[in-house]
């Protein structure tokens, strides 16, 4: 028996409580932050914005959705600085994640690095900027507005 092709390799949409995708369609997301934007994506049907961007919607299944621009600031309504971290990720320590709630939605991702850990404070506005890494890859970090 010939081994599936990867791109029909279907097995992980069993997988969890909800459906799980096996493949991105919103690859478009690093296309966006390559150009400097943190983009998301909103159904078009119900209104409802996600984060990270999702290709179709968990509350109406449509597949109707449009790309949005996460701009202004958002609140930090939880945040965890690490010790430890997992493999690969043990260069950047100390480092913290956190939670910006934009109202309608929320986003999870890692507070700045240059940010000094003692003035990170629960409801301060931060911003939600792409940002290109010394290895010349791309994530998006949380900065204060
Ligand atoms: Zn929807």
């Amino acid at each position: 028996m010939s081994k599936p092709k990867k791109e029909e390799d279907v097995r992980f949409g069993k997988f969890g409580t909800v459906s799980f995708t096996t493949l991105t369609k919103v690859n478009d997301f690093i296309d966006h932050l390559q150009n400097g934007k943190v983009m998301t994506t909103c159904c078009k049907e119900c209104n409802t914005t996600f984060f990270p961007p999702r290709a179709d919607c968990c509350r109406c299944l449509s597949g109707n959705m449009q790309w949005r621009e996460v701009t202004g600031s958002g609140k930090l309504v939880s945040y965890s600085c690490l010790k430890f971290a997992p493999m690969g990720f043990d260069s950047d320590l100390p480092y913290c994640i956190a939670l910006l709630d934009y109202g309608n939605y929320r986003v999870f991702g890692r507070i700045d690095s240059a940010f000094d850990m003692n003035e990170i404070k629960i409801g301060m506005d931060m911003a939600t900027i792409a940002n290109e890494l010394p290895n010349g890859r791309i994530n998006y970090v949380f900065k204060k507005t």
